[in-house]
């Protein structure tokens, strides 16, 4: 049988790049997915392409960065085996350039978003006796960039809110880890980042960039029993960045 067999997860922003592959990942394991997203048709995309792989798959909206949808999609999935936040944005600025309302939504997405969908979800995993959460941070999170100070400050909170849950639902058999990735070839990346996504890319050990399946990769072994044993971790997919 497959390792997520019988499964049902949820993956937050699986509308596109790393969250779309992530959905695949997981539905090929065996699990059933639940997409979230904000746009229906990219969703519908997602499930398609969970279809083709042979898995079963359901898109619902929602906008992490708004509270009732939040809540909403939690009542909706239900209870989940395995939690993906991964919705996440990254616009970039200059500190002193930096607008309230963009500082704002970066919180909101990221850490907020992330925060009250797990607050939702828990205590059924609780109830259950198991469960599985991944965070998708990033190595911002423990390196310095010029123009990402605000990105970098809302992934470090991921990484914080990781260990802490791990603490917090330990005694429930719920684990809940992070996956950092480094420059990985998304569109949202590539276009966002711009010559930052080069430079990172040149510094890498493996000299390039990664695959959204590589990410999704290790979100699928923190997600399924393989990776029993391991909580409260970060796990670095990043072509060797920050060893270097
Ligand atoms: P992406 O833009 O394709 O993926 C982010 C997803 O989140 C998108 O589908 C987007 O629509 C969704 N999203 C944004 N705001 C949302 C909201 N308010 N509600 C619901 N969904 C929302 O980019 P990606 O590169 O696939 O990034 C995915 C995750 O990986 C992000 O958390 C990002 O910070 C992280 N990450 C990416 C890289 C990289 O190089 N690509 C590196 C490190 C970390």
């Amino acid at each position: 049988t497959k390792e997520l067999e019988g499964k049902k997860a949820l993956v937050t922003g699986a509308t596109s790049g790393i969250g779309r592959s992530i959905a695949v990942k997981l539905a090929e394991a065996g699990a059933t997915v639940y997409v979230s997203g904000r746009r229906a048709e990219l969703g519908k995309e997602t499930v398609a392409l969970i279809e083709q792989a042979g898995g079963t798959g359901h898109f619902i909206v929602a906008d992490v960065a708004n509270i009732d949808d939040v809540r909403k999609l939690a009542e909706e999935v239900g209870e989940v085996d395995v939690l993906v936040n991964n919705a996440g944005i990254f616009p970039f600025s200059p500190t002193p350039e930096q607008s309230l309302d963009s500082y704002q939504q970066v919180f909101d997405v990221n850490v907020r978003g992330t925060y009250f969908l797990t607050a939702a979800l828990v205590p059924a995993m609780v109830a259950k006796g198991r469960g599985s959460i991944v965070n998708v941070s990033s190595i911002a999170a423990v390196i310095g960039t010029p123009v990402g100070s605000v990105y970098n400050a809302s992934k470090a909170a991921m990484d914080a809110l990781t260990r802490s849950w791990a603490t917090e639902f330990g005694h429930a058999g719920i684990r809940v880890n992070s996956v950092a990735p480094g420059p990985i070839a998304t569109d949202a990346a590539v276009q966002g980042a711009g010559e930052l996504f080069e430079t990172i890319t040149d510094l890498t050990a493996l000299k390039r960039v990664g695959q959204p399946e590589e990410i999704a990769d290790a979100v699928v072994f923190l997600a399924s029993d393989r990776a029993s044993y391991v909580t409260g971790a970060v796990l670095t997919a990043d072509g060797g960045y920050v060893a270097s």
